[in-house]
């Protein structure tokens, strides 16, 4: 039985992945129409990304018997200057988003409920590489400048990006 605090905060977190992919596919759309493909790639795939997240924790509360509420989705901003603007925004949220997971593993060990903290265990190894990628997608764009070969050359490896289906959902296959 799922302790009806921790309940809440996974549902909370089910909201914030949504948002996440409401985000995600926002910035998708929006260099979908300014001509940068790849750019739009990476971000559809993020969007499937959040999706998954949100996924995991659904299926996690199902398994305990819990119940899933799905709350209204915040409005999310539509444009960005620049990719470089987009991935900023990225970066930040993320280290949101991460706080949030750090802050419902302080609340599963504080009710001792382990089975939730092992479940985070995979969110936190998780967060570290969304942060280290959008970090690194930063400084790219900051080296890469108004270079636009060097432009082309990012957004051609960022139209590579195709999707996996995160470890935690294949096991629940
Ligand atoms: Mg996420």
């Amino acid at each position: 039985m799922l302790n009806p605090k921790i309940q809440e905060a996974l549902n909370e977190q089910i909201n914030a992945e949504f948002w996440s992919a409401y985000l995600y596919l926002a910035m998708a759309m929006h260099f979908e129409s300014e001509g940068h493909a790849g750019v739009a790639n990476w971000f559809r795939i993020q969007f499937k990304e959040e999706q998954a997240h949100a996924e995991i924790f659904i299926n996690y509360i199902v398994s305990r018997g819990g119940r899933v509420v799905l709350k209204p989705i915040a409005e999310v901003p539509q444009t960005w200057a620049s990719p470089l603007a987009a991935f900023e925004d990225t970066l930040a949220h993320e280290q949101k988003v991460t706080a949030m997971i750090n802050a419902l593993y302080a609340l599963a060990e504080e009710h001792r409920d382990y089975a939730t903290r092992g479940k985070l265990d995979w969110f936190v190894a998780e967060q570290v590489e969304e942060e280290e990628t959008a970090q690194g997608l930063i400084d790219r764009l900051k080296l890469t400048g108004d270079n636009g070969l060097a432009l082309y050359m990012l957004d051609s490896e960022l139209a590579a990006r195709v999707f996996n289906v995160p470890a935690p959902l294949q096991s629940a296959e």
